[in-house]
């Protein structure tokens, strides 16, 4: 016997994620933080992994970690739930409580995954549309939650791509318009004012998520975490591979939490770069900034966006093109960077708006 076999009838249309990366100078394109971690605490964290056991398993329940994380975040540790970065948090949710005869709705423009991963495991996808500042409108969303009965709503906070901060009232609404789990995506949630991790009860039925990635400057690493009921967190933990989090990413991740204050300065120096970023891109003309509570901003360009990202890319900077998705026309996803990146992107980003609008 010899050919191919095709995959699952069902991700037969299915796309792979796309995000291209080049290699330019500023790579401003995937929400990462520009700075290293401490070096101290990346010291610390090679010595720690020096005595680690590497014959034997990771601890299964990532006690140390989920405890550390409880106590930052002052929250009891049986609401903790710890995994391969978010992306993996929310593919576990879906594995959990969705499937098939199961839906997950998501109010878009949103972070692609959440429809993706639901595809991939099966979960229909509900589709409510964000208003034309792209919040979430609560009226229109209880009667999409009322109408489809999802078993999960995707609501992400600050909102990917388009920087949206949702209101607790929204995250509330939600909550009682479904009977279902309302997971509160919070990747930027550190960058934000609001979170809805204090709206997180034993008896209720929201999920914030949350991820070491941006803030906490460990990408490399693949580790987040949510907070949820005990009750979820049970559930989620049976359908979990065993030992599916390594030792050096639960080392890392107890570690960091110790070096609160470094990462606090970062997030402040990158709010005010994001301020900068914003009042500076308010001045070109042509260009319009969507309000921004995460590490990275949303601008629209009466023209071709497309042609502006190759422009960008051509003088060596890279963002990401969100032109082509829709509702998102003229759309460009910058990341903040350090203040000479975000010089640089600003100084290319003049030259190709005019060289656009001349063209
Ligand atoms: N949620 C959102 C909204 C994101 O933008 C990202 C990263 N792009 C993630 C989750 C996943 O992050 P990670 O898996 O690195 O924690």
């Amino acid at each position: 016997m010899s050919g191919r076999l095709s995959p699952r009838d069902d991700l037969g249309e299915l796309e792979g994620y796309h995000s291209p990366q080049l290699d330019v100078p500023v790579r401003l394109n995937t929400n990462e933080s520009p700075y290293a971690p401490p070096q101290d605490f990346v010291d610390a964290w090679l010595d720690a992994l020096r005595g680690t056991p590497l014959n034997r398993y990771p601890d299964r329940d990532a006690r140390e970690l989920r405890a550390a994380l409880a106590d930052q975040l002052a929250q009891p540790v049986d609401r903790l739930f710890c995994a391969n970065g978010s992306n993996e948090v929310l593919q576990t949710l879906l594995l959990t409580f969705g499937g098939a005869g199961r839906a997950a709705a998501v109010f878009e423009p949103t972070y692609a995954l959440h429809s993706h991963i639901a595809r991939i495991t099966g979960t229909a996808v509900v589709v409510g549309e964000r208003t034309a500042d792209f919040t979430v409108d609560p009226v229109a969303a209880r009667k999409l939650l009322a109408e489809h009965r999802p078993a999960l709503a995707f609501l992400c906070s600050p909102n990917n791509p388009t920087g949206t901060v949702e209101p607790a009232d929204t995250v509330e609404a939600l909550l009682d318009a479904t009977d279902g789990l309302v997971v509160v995506d919070e990747a930027y949630g550190e960058f934000a004012e609001r979170s809805a991790i204090r709206l997180v009860a034993d008896d209720g039925r929201l999920v914030v998520a949350r991820t070491y990635s941006k803030v906490w400057s460990m990408a490399a690493l693949r580790l987040g975490f949510c907070v949820a009921p005990p009750w979820v967190i049970e559930e989620l933990e049976k359908v979990v591979l065993p030992y599916h989090l390594a030792a050096p990413t639960q080392l890392a991740g107890v570690l960091a939490l110790r070096y609160g204050g470094e990462m606090d300065e970062r997030v402040a120096l990158l709010v005010r770069e994001r301020e900068r970023l914003e009042a500076e891109l308010e001045k070109v003309e042509g260009v319009t900034v969507f309000p921004s509570g995460a590490n990275f901003v949303l601008l629209r360009v009466h023209g071709d966006g497309h042609a502006l990202w190759q422009r960008l890319v051509d003088r060596g900077v890279l963002v990401r093109d969100f032109s082509g998705w829709p509702r998102l026309a003229g759309c460009l996803r910058v990341t903040v960077g350090t203040p000479e990146e975000n010089d640089a992107f600003l100084a290319a980003l003049r030259e190709a708006v005019e060289e656009v609008r001349v063209a």
